[in-house]
């Protein structure tokens, strides 16, 4: 696995193959949810790159680096994953460029409920328009992973709850160094 937490970085130099697909998102941070569609992902294409996006209307709870180098991290440490067969970059700019870069045809995209769509439409024909020979490919999340998000794991966190079914243990023990100093005064729901 290449690691780049440089914006800069043109992946796919070594990728190549026909057969790679893009996984862009936030990942702010990285769930089961997003590792099940990586895993599915897998399962298809040869090599999938995860894209980390920073948009800079999002305050993200990780940096981009950061979240890159946590994605990282947290395949290695898993070993269920071939590593070698994926790539996390940190995404600069348009995403169709970036695929264009690196010869790439298809985006994947995660849907959980059908509150997803309308977005994930809106996303996937924007991004058709720019370039029509890129397809994006929906993929459902496991059942057990629908309600899952980032949004909720970092509020969990935050109020001092147990994340350890949502997050792999690189990420949950990084979630509670953050917060172990307290901010936990509101409540959830
Ligand atoms: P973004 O800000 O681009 O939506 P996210 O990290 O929230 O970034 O999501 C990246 C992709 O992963 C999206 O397609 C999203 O639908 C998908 N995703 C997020 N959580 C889950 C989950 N629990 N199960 C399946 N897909 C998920």
């Amino acid at each position: 696995m290449v690691y780049s937490g440089d914006s800069n970085y043109k992946a796919g130099s070594n990728t190549g193959a026909k057969n790679v697909a893009v996984y862009p998102g936030s990942f702010d941070p990285i769930t089961f949810g997003h590792i099940d569609i990586l895993k599915r992902s897998l399962n298809i294409f040869d090599k999938v790159i995860i894209a980390v996006a920073c948009n800079r209307k999002k305050g993200y709870l990780f940096g981009q680096k950061e979240r890159v180098k946590l994605i990282t991290d947290t395949i290695e440490s898993m070993g269920e994953i071939e590593s070698d067969r994926v790539e996390v970059v940190a995404l600069s700019g348009l995403l169709v460029k970036f695929v264009e870069s690196i010869n790439a045809r298809v985006i994947i995209r995660g849907l959980r409920a059908v509150s997803d769509f309308e977005y994930e439409l809106q996303l996937a024909t924007t991004n058709r328009t720019l370039n029509p020979d890129i397809e994006t490919i929906f993929m459902m999340t496991a059942e057990k992973y629908s309600f899952l998000s980032s949004t909720i794991v970092r509020e969990i966190s935050r109020l001092g709850g147990d994340v350890s079914t949502m997050v792999p243990l690189l990420i949950s023990k990084e979630l509670q160094k953050l917060y172990s100093k307290g901010d936990r005064d509101e409540t959830l729901m």
